[in-house]
């Protein structure tokens, strides 16, 4: 388990192979591409698209939640992948012959899914080979307005009590997720920049898969993310998604060699499971 920025994160993810992030506290995970004992327990999960590697156990988190007695799971998918996502479901209530209750979500951009304790999660386009979407999470909470600040908790109550708003309700962005895409999900949602954690894929790292082939395959590259080093304002950064190619020990010192040191002490590259 890691704790970035203060937020709790359960991760697995090696491209092409699994990706499942969980959040326990926030209880939600994003993506199911194999389903760890521990994912179970997490309510709501957010899929950027529909790989298997980031969907394809999501039948199994499905049945284990009823199987051991839990509340039906809230699924939230790209709107492109609603009605093969509700067909799976059919087929594998057929094959099982179980109801594998769920609630299926189609949310997409400019949408948004309420989560518990005031947290929001919005859907951005991400840009990769088949329908896709990275997340922001907000917190909404409520701040004292300008004018009451200050003032004694006496005057503050009165006031409450009268019906007076004292209070703006203002958002934080917490987390925030690329899911599979090329670097251009970063430019064209520059909120992601100033998330507390920013969680992106960082699929390849050296001249062995050339930046051009990565951006074919709908994936970053670390020259990439180089090239706009000076761009994130992020309080801790996590690299997920790496190829399976790469050794991760080695992959680390080549991210930490080859980042200015500014940006490179706030990344933690996502180590696969040993
Ligand atoms: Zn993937
Ligand atoms: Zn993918």
């Amino acid at each position: 388990m890691l704790e970035l920025a203060g937020i709790r994160v359960d991760a697995i993810s090696i491209g092409g192979l699994r990706t499942c992030i969980q959040l326990p506290g926030m209880n939600l995970a994003f993506d199911m591409g194999c389903c760890p004992p521990s994912s179970v327990s997490r309510r709501t999960v957010l899929f950027t698209h529909a790989h298997t590697d980031h969907m394809a156990s999501v039948v199994l988190h499905c049945a284990t939640r009823d199987l051991t007695g839990m509340k039906p799971p809230h699924y939230v998918i790209p709107p492109e992948n609603a009605e093969a996502f509700g067909e799976l479901f059919a087929v594998w209530r057929r094959l099982d012959r179980s109801s594998l209750p769920c609630s299926i979500h189609p949310v997409g951009p400019r949408g948004e899914f309420p989560l518990s304790k005031g947290l929001i999660a919005r859907p951005v386009r991400a840009y990769h080979r088949v329908a896709a979407q990275g997340y922001v999470i907000s917190q909404r909470k409520k701040k004292l307005k300008a004018q009451w600040q200050g003032k004694s908790h006496t005057e503050i109550r009165d006031a409450r009590l009268s019906g007076v708003e004292i209070t703006d309700s203002v958002e934080s962005i917490e987390v925030a997720f690329t899911g599979d895409s090329r670097i251009e999900i970063l430019d064209k949602n520059p909120e992601m920049y100033k998330a507390k954690l920013l969680m992106m894929e960082v699929t390849f790292i050296d001249e062995k898969v050339p930046v051009e082939r990565a951006r074919s395959q709908g994936h970053i590259h670390l020259d990439e993310v180089i090239a706009r080093a000076d761009r994130f304002e992020n309080e801790a950064i996590l690299f997920t998604h790496l190829s399976a190619r790469y050794d991760a020990r080695r992959a680390e010192e080549v991210i930490q060699a080859r980042l200015p040191e500014h940006l490179a002490s706030r990344v933690t590259l996502l180590h696969p499971p040993t």
